[in-house]
């Protein structure tokens, strides 16, 4: 029987992607051919590429306004350091907002390419909330910033006003919420939390930013080569960008961002109701920075651990146990969660309550 995936990602696809997915292996495209051992130069996935790049933008609402989308290797991690390198210029510098673990991650990465200020911390409080009051100083060369942290639960709900571009690794939000996408300069998103499964990232550019640093870029890390070579300057991995391209197909299906935005609400609002409402469990971040992506809870009282453990895994819910630096539990609620799985776990939180 199919679970109830709460994983924080890789995470749960859309059943008709796994099914389609799984059809590609076999037959793709009726050509006789599995999509694992076709060229990348062949016709029928050079289709596949270019689809996923404009479809992105298409759902971002960023076509024809000087963007670019990527499918790069390399993770979200490569990132860190593929965007001070190609943003910061010689003896520029960046400002950076640390809302939680991935955001210090890319900072540590942009201290080797120059001055990296942080201009806010949430860190001494373990980022159970995101800074808020802080100041980008103009010459910046970019501020970065994370949309949402995976680990902690919290989410940005709004971004700062800035003349400098701005960064933004949206790995575990994007494509899940409405935003004026025209405000980021460079986005970026391991595809395995929202959009599609392990190993490649999309990279979704404004080009005018680029080509500014006066430095020498090794190609395999040049975002302009990339471009240039239409997101194949390298064999790119195949199967994970047609599986993306497959989600992006199954957003649009459904309506888009708009749509998906307003289940994504509402199966945030039917969790944090219960966990507020629950005597027995007690939220992991701040109320108003809540993310509806990874709801973080705590028991109130540990003694109730094993029964609860045990009656979520009787209920067929799966990858509810909270990251090793927050404890407790985080409910990964992507895209392709069914609200029904969020109240078999409010049923089950609703048990224990009785059960005690
Ligand atoms: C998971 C995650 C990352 C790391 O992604 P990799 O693809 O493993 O490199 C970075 N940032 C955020 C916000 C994440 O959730």
């Amino acid at each position: 029987m199919k679970k109830h995936n709460y994983s924080a990602g890789p995470c749960i696809l859309p059943q008709e992607v796994f099914e389609k997915a799984a059809q590609a292996v076999l037959n793709f495209n009726n050509s006789g051919l599995s999509i694992l051992e076709i060229s990348h130069r062949s016709a029928d996935f050079v289709a596949v590429m270019e689809e996923a790049r404009n479809l992105a933008l298409e759902l971002l609402g960023l076509e024809g306004k000087g963007y670019q989308a990527l499918f790069l290797q390399g993770g979200a991690s490569l990132e860190f350091l593929r965007v001070p390198q190609n943003l910061m210029q010689e003896n520029g510098k960046a400002a950076y907002l640390d809302s939680g673990t991935w955001a210090n991650s890319a900072i540590k990465e942009a201290k080797a390419f120059g001055e990296t200020i942080v201009v806010g911390s949430s860190k001494e409080a373990n980022y159970t909330f995101i800074p808020k009051e802080y100041t980008i100083p103009s010459d910046a060369n970019y501020f970065h910033c994370t949309s949402n942290n995976t680990i902690f639960g919290t989410q940005m709900k709004s971004f700062p006003q800035t003349s400098v571009p701005v960064v933004c690794d949206m790995s575990s939000d994007i494509f899940s919420r409405s935003l004026d996408f025209s405000k980021f300069d460079i986005i970026y998103a391991g595809a395995q939390k929202n959009m599609g499964p392990a190993g490649v990232t999309l990279v979704v550019i404004k080009e005018e930013v680029l080509g500014k640093t006066g430095r020498n870029i090794p190609n395999i890390l040049n975002y302009q080569q990339h471009i240039a070579k239409e997101s194949m300057y390298n064999t790119p991995p195949v199967f994970a960008v047609y599986t993306s391209l497959l989600t992006l197909q199954w957003l649009k299906s459904k309506g888009g961002i708009a749509v998906i935005e307003k289940e994504n609400e509402a199966k945030a609002a039917l969790l944090y109701t219960e966990i507020d409402r629950n005597p027995l469990f007690k939220g992991a971040a701040n109320k108003e920075d809540r993310s509806i992506m990874n709801a973080t809870f705590l028991l109130a009282d540990e003694n109730h651990k094993e029964t609860f453990d045990k009656m979520w895994k009787a209920a067929g819910i799966s990858g509810i146990n909270g990251h090793r630096s927050v404890g407790g539990y985080r409910a990964s609620m992507y895209n392709a969660l069914p609200i029904e799985s969020v109240q078999v776990l409010v049923n089950v939180m609703k048990e224990l309550e009785n059960e005690i």
